[in-house]
């Protein structure tokens, strides 16, 4: 080999992300549930996604490549390093945001699994002054309040309100900070939980919470009683172990016998 080809070869092998070890068939196929749950229970439609921290390397995570949630299979889950590149996409298409995700397990080491949607019900909260908060203990999770992230704060005006690099993505991360849900002004939220399941039941929640708490405020013209800050631990710590339960049936409609 010529001697300026060494090390140039030894450069790009530098330069690329290190495939870790493979991630856990059964993470995969979790991943994969979570996707269609989804959108079976419209967090998400044709956009949004979700991934998970890989089991075996906490510096990587898995995220299908760009496509609609409800189409993913195991085939089309990627694994990425916290920067956002991918390890293995062999020139297929990679989701703008994935550095919503990078950023996120980059600063939250708790943080194992992360949905991004454009829940419907939730965008009113992100651009009113109107807070996010528990209206039922199925949401308790909200108790720690769910801030805003401004995207023109980080972006300047005239973003196309994605967060697709990423300097905005740990905008995005500080915003959450060690909250479980933070609203993005004019786009959607991002959630975030110690597992796959969990995550996915905060996401389904937090969209109902959302639509619940619209109704009770104008039912209650603006006067609503939430959980306190007790009863919202409380609450979530009674739920938190009972997620699977939920998880089955959610599969069981999304899947079918798949
Ligand atoms: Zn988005």
């Amino acid at each position: 080999m010529p001697k300026l080809v060494v090390p140039l070869v030894a450069a790009m092998l530098f330069a690329l992300p290190a495939r870790a070890e493979p991630a856990d068939r059964a993470l995969i196929e979790d991943l994969v549930v979570a996707n269609h749950i989804l959108y079976a229970e419209g967090v998400v439609d044709g956009f949004g996604h979700v991934s998970a921290r890989h089991d075996k390397d906490p510096s990587h995570f898995l995220l299908a490549r760009s496509m609609a949630p409800a189409l993913v299979t195991a085939e089309d889950i990627l694994e990425f390093d916290l920067v956002g590149n991918a390890v293995d996409a062999n020139g297929r298409a990679l989701y703008f945001e994935r550095f919503i995700h990078s950023a996120i397990y980059k600063a939250r080491p708790d943080v194992k699994a992360i949905v991004h949607s454009h829940s419907p019900s939730v965008i009113p909260f992100g651009a009113t002054a109107v807070a996010l908060r528990p209206i039922y203990h199925m949401s308790a999770f909200l108790g720690g309040g769910a801030p805003v992230f401004e995207i023109r704060d980080a972006g300047g005006d005239g973003t196309d309100m994605l967060v697709r690099n990423p300097q905005l993505g740990e905008a995005l991360a500080a915003s959450l900070g060690g909250a479980a849900v933070a609203l993005m002004r004019g786009h959607g939220d991002v959630v975030v939980a110690d597992s796959l399941k969990l995550v996915v039941f905060r996401a389904i929640y937090t969209e109902l919470n959302a639509k619940l708490e619209g109704e009770a405020l104008l039912i209650g013209q603006g006067r609503v009683n939430f959980l306190t800050d007790k009863e919202a631990v409380a609450a979530a710590a009674t739920n938190s172990p009972l997620v699977g339960r939920a998880w089955d049936l959610w599969k069981l409609k999304a899947m079918g016998g798949r």
